[in-house]
């Protein structure tokens, strides 16, 4: 019987590879985790709202307002929404037809690009960056613009940690003016935030901004992001979006935390984490096991190793969990590490040093 049923689903939905969250592969409580990114330090809130029985606002006034003042934009170029994950969502379904359009992104990349745009059933063009500078290869976005609605790009890119080339991006919101929408995911964009784009939404109304509190503002545990645009475009996903997507101690708890002290508190956190970065940078350099690190601009670092699966296992194993990279295109015995406390860098670091020793043969590494 519950054959018949499952043959219900969408044979694209039978088909999918589902996004793997890291909460979903493990790691226990204790355990060291260094695999989704997230701040390392809490911030404590509470949430000042005590009676629930009405609806909250679609689109909360007061956090829309909080937002475009931290961005420095009007309130109707922002949209509230739950997690940018839902962002990416909503971009497709106002914009893609399935069967018709198509979106590009650029792996190796975020996942949630492809997740999509498979569930809605619209065409996807994979546009592989560069290997190892891992910028835009824009000849080849350019030949394959046909159907394009949307562009996602990732910057600072996750896993790979680089940095586009803003003339490159600008390159790409100019041919596609008038025709495609380049959406820059700025999940990251506080720790390099020199680097946003947010500068580039007067000039160009096909820009689409990404952002998030669950990086930066050390609150992925509540859902909540938002979508900078041109105030059509806000509009036009506004149809789309579900009637109540932020619950009312969402709310409550985003807007404190976008008040001046608590701003102020998230830049320190991220020059701590681009401090720790640095320091644990130089570490892993100096770690045997280690054949490449990448540079990055986030709140994570890629790492090369000589021998992939039994360092990940061998760490896994000690309760450091960190996020295997190996089977994401050209990213080959490469491990994603988020940024913890120095205190956990360090321990990261000292276990990385026990498995150098233990695990040298003649020079070389033993994969055995
Ligand atoms: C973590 C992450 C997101 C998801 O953000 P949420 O606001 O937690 O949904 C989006 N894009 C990238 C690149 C991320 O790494």
């Amino acid at each position: 019987m519950i054959d018949n049923i499952i043959k219900l689903a969408r044979n694209n939905i039978k088909n999918l590879i589902p996004y793997q969250s890291a909460r979903r592969i493990g790691g226990e409580n204790g355990n060291l985790l260094l695999n989704a990114n997230e701040s390392p330090v809490s911030v404590l809130f509470k949430s000042k709202k005590k009676i629930f029985n009405r609806y909250p606002e679609c689109q909360p006034n007061n956090l829309i307002s909080s937002y475009a003042n931290y961005v420095g934009l009007l309130c109707n170029q922002v949209l509230v929404t739950r997690g940018a994950d839902e962002g990416i969502e909503l971009l497709i379904k106002a914009f893609c037809e399935p069967g018709k359009d198509a979106i590009i992104y650029c792996p190796p990349t975020y996942d949630m690009y492809r997740v999509n745009a498979k569930i809605a059933g619209v065409e996807i063009k994979e546009i592989p960056t560069i290997k190892n500078t891992w910028q835009l290869d824009l000849s080849n976005i350019e030949l394959n613009l046909n159907k394009v609605k949307l562009i996602y790009i990732c910057n600072p890119n996750n896993p790979t940690g680089n940095i586009f080339s803003k003339k490159d991006l600008l390159f790409l919101l100019n041919i596609t003016l008038g025709r495609s929408l380049v959406v820059i995911d700025e999940a990251y964009i506080e720790f390099s935030i020199k680097d946003s784009m947010t500068n580039h939404l007067k000039q160009y109304p096909n820009l689409v901004i990404l952002r998030t509190l669950s990086k930066a503002f050390a609150l992925a545990g509540i859902r909540c992001g938002f979508t900078l645009a041109h105030t059509e475009i806000i509009k036009i996903l506004n149809k789309v979006i579900s009637p109540y997507p932020i619950s009312i101690p969402v709310c409550d708890i985003a807007v404190q935390s976008l008040e001046i002290d608590y701003i102020k508190l998230m830049q320190n956190r991220v020059l701590d984490s681009n401090n720790n970065r640095l320091w644990l940078i130089n570490q892993l350099k100096n770690t045997a096991c280690v054949e490449k690190v990448f540079e990055s601009h986030a709140n994570y670092v890629l790492v090369k190793f000589f021998i992939f699966e039994k360092v990940f296992k061998t760490l896994w194993e000690k309760g450091i969990i960190l996020r295997n990279q190996n089977e994401k295109m050209n990213l080959k015995k490469c491990i994603r590490i988020s940024i913890g406390t120095r205190l956990e860098c360090l321990h990261l670091i000292k276990e990385l040093k026990i498995f150098s020793k233990n695990n040298i043969v003649q020079g070389g590494f033993s994969e055995i």
